[in-house]
C-alpha cells in the first residue's frame, strides 16, 4: 500500500516526560502539512521518530509503504529532514555544505540544479562565504537546499522559521508552497500559528497530544462565538480588565487590539461603561472577524480549563 504517511497511535517518553501520546495522522502525497504547536509541545520527538532517528515507544509509522523501523535504510533515502537549527557544518561554505550533503546521498549539486536552482540560485552569490556567516534567512535557504538536494519524497522541516525576520519567514512559505510541483510531501512544524493558514492540513499539538487535525480555512470558519476587537488607550491594563469583566471567556493580545470572547450577550455600552469606570480611554469595541490563531488560541484553552 502506498497512501502517504501513516502515523498509528505513536507514544514516547523520555523517562517519565511524556513526549507524544498516542499520536495518529495520515498525510497524503504532495500534500504540505503543517505541525503547529508552541515549545515543548512534543513536534521535534515525532520528526525524530518520522526522520528514523529515534525509535518509537509504541505505534507504528508507514512512508509510502515503509515501515519507519524495519525499513529505515529505505526510508532514509527518500527523506530529507532539515533539524531546527543545526543542521548546516558551520565551518565550511555554502558550497562546500551543498556538495556535502549531495555526496551523502551519491548525487551532485548539477545533477539536482533544475529542483533546486529556484532557492539555491539565490545564496549562490555567496558560495565561498562560510555557512557560519551567513544571516537566519540566508541558513534557512541552504539548510533547505541541503535537505533537498537528493530529490527527496519526503521533506520533513523542524520550525524552518523560527528564530528567522518576518519577510524572510514569508519567503521561506513561498518557497515551500513553490516545490509542491515537485509532487514531494512535506511536513512542517512551527510555533507560529499565523503559518498554519499556508498549509494544506494542519495539527495542532499541545502538551504531547494532537487536539485538531483539519483544513485551516475549515478550522476557522468552525469558530463560534462572536469576536469583538477592543482598543484603548492602555492595551496592558486592558487585557487585565477584560479577563477580570464578569462574563468574560476570552481575552487575548492581537497586535495592537485585543481580541474578545463573552460568555453570553456582550452589551458593549456596559462594557464600555466598565472600561471607562477602570480608567480607559480611546476605547473602540467593533465586531472582527477570527482567524487561525483565535481558533488555536480557543482550542488550547478549552482543552487547559
Ligand atoms: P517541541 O519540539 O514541540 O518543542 P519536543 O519534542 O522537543 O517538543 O519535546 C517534547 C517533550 O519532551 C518536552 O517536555 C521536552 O522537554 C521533552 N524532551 C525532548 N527531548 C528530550 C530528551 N532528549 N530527554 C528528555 N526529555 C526530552
Ligand atoms: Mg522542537
Amino acid at each position: 500500500m502506498n497512501t502517504g504517511i501513516q502515523i498509528q497511535n505513536i507514544s514516547k517518553t523520555y523517562g517519565d516526560v511524556s513526549a507524544l501520546r498516542d499520536v495518529s495522522l495520515e498525510i497524503s502525497e504532495g500534500e504540505l502539512f503543517g505541525i503547529i504547536g508552541p515549545d515543548g509541545a512534543g513536534k521535534s520527538t515525532l520528526f525524530r521518530i518520522l526522520a528514523t532517528l529515534l525509535l518509537p515507544g509504541s505505534g507504528q509509522i508507514s512512508i509510502f509503504g515503509l515501515d519507519v523501523v524495519d525499513d529505515y535504510k529505505q526510508v532514509r533515502s527518500i527523506l530529507g529532514y532539515m533539524p531546527g537549527r543545526f543542521s548546516l557544518y558551520q565551518d565550511l561554505t555554502v558550497e562546500e555544505n551543498i556538495n556535502l550533503f549531495a555526496s551523502l546521498f551519491d548525487t551532485t549539486v548539477e545533477e539536482q540544479y533544475e529542483l533546486i536552482k529556484e532557492i539555491y540560485s539565490q545564496i549562490e552569490p555567496f558560495k565561498n562565504r562560510r555557512a557560519g556567516q551567513l544571516s537566519g534567512g540566508m541558513k534557512q535557504k541552504l539548510a533547505l537546499s541541503c535537505a533537498l538536494v537528493h530529490k527527496p519524497k519526503l521533506l520533513i522541516l523542524d520550525e524552518p522559521t523560527t528564530g528567522v525576520d518576518p519577510v524572510s519567514r514569508k519567503e521561506f512559505w513561498v518557497m515551500l508552497a513553490r516545490l509542491k510541483k515537485w509532487g514531494i510531501t512535506m511536513i512542517v512544524s512551527t510555533p507560529y500559528m499565523d503559518e498554519a493558514i499556508l498549509c494544506d492540513r494542519v495539527a495542532l499539538i499541545q502538551d504531547s497530544r494532537i487536539m485538531k487535525i483539519d483544513k485551516p480555512e475549515s478550522i476557522v470558519s468552525e469558530f463560534s462565538d462572536h469576536l469583538f476587537g477592543i482598543k484603548s488607550s492602555n492595551k496592558h491594563q486592558l487585557l487585565i480588565d477584560l479577563r477580570t469583566y464578569e462574563g468574560s471567556k476570552s481575552a487575548f493580545a492581537f497586535g495592537s487590539e485585543v481580541h474578545y470572547t463573552h460568555h453570553n450577550r456582550l452589551d458593549t455600552a456596559d462594557l464600555r461603561a466598565y472600561l471607562e469606570k477602570m480608567g480607559h480611554s480611546e476605547i473602540e469595541i467593533y465586531d472582527t472577524k477570527p482567524t487561525i490563531e483565535d481558533c488555536f488560541m480557543d482550542l488550547m484553552q478549552e482543552k487547559n480549563g
